[in-house]
């Protein structure tokens, strides 16, 4: 479903992104690791175009997200990404933030957007705050509206920037709960994460990246148990 290989990405003279190959199936949940300005961010914010690769090549559903021909709107909709400081409107409703982009990218009725939102955020047992706004949702509430709005669009992959390194420790777990429940449903994710025991218990694979480049990657079980790299398994001894 996405297809990445050799990116590259340069700010100025800096190369961030030093040939990164990562592939992530239907139906898998895909969890990145890794230090500090490793690339982990600036690879995902690549593959929906919030930054432009400097080399290599991205498939997403078999289209070229590197092509000039590529539509972002299109793109946006089939790739969907939920941001560590969840992105939301504040004058807008939690109903209103989900389904903005049903009605004005997908030009869907108000009637129509709002019941796909509705339905969108009774899946992240939020059904009860659509009149809400941000200010009065907890954090873990206000990145639960930033998963319904991926979720409403129907992506065929959603990409998660460290979804729960805002919130406060008693709120991730409701987070990470709803994440657990769309890979029962089957939803694709690449996920870049410092929950070691969420990409543990959870990831069908785990990448680990370091210095632009993946150093290793492997099912949770390798990678955690069995590192093959000194990298990898300095980087895990620091997390315990
Ligand atoms: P973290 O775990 O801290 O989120 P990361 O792995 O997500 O780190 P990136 O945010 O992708 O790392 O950043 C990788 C490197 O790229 C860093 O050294 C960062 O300073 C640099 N960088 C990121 N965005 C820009 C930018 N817009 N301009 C210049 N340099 C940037
Ligand atoms: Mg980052």
């Amino acid at each position: 479903i996405l297809e990445i290989s050799g990116l590259r990405k340069s700010y100025g003279s800096t190369e961030v992104l030093r040939g990164v190959d990562l592939h992530v199936n239907a139906g898998e949940l895909v969890c990145v690791i890794g230090p500090s300005g490793s690339g982990k961010s600036t690879m995902l914010r690549c593959c929906n175009l919030l930054e432009t690769p400097s080399g290599g090549r991205i498939f997403a559903n078999g289209h070229d997200v590197t092509s000039a021909m590529v539509d972002i709107n299109r793109l946006r909709q089939d790739i969907g990404m939920v941001f560590q400081q969840f992105n939301l409107y504040p004058h807008l409703t939690a109903l209103d933030n989900v389904s903005l982009a049903l009605r004005k990218v997908q030009r869907r009725t108000n009637a129509e957007a709002e019941a796909l939102a509705q339905a969108a955020l009774e899946q992240v047992g939020l059904g009860a705050k659509a009149r809400s706004f941000p200010a009065e949702l907890s954090g873990g509430q206000q990145q639960r509206v930033g998963i319904a709005r991926a979720v409403a669009l129907k992506p065929h992959v959603i990409l998660f920037d460290e979804p729960t390194s805002a919130l406060d420790p008693e709120l991730v777990e409701d987070v990470l709960n709803v994440m657990r429940d769309l890979r029962q449903r089957g939803m694709t994710m690449l996920v870049v994460t410092h929950e070691m025991a969420f990409a543990h218990a959870a990831a069908d694979r785990v990448v680990f990246m370091d210095g632009g480049v993946v150093v290793e990657q492997g099912t949770a079980a390798d990678v955690f148990e069995n590192p093959r790299e000194t990298r990898t398994q300095s980087f895990l001894a620091r997390y315990g």
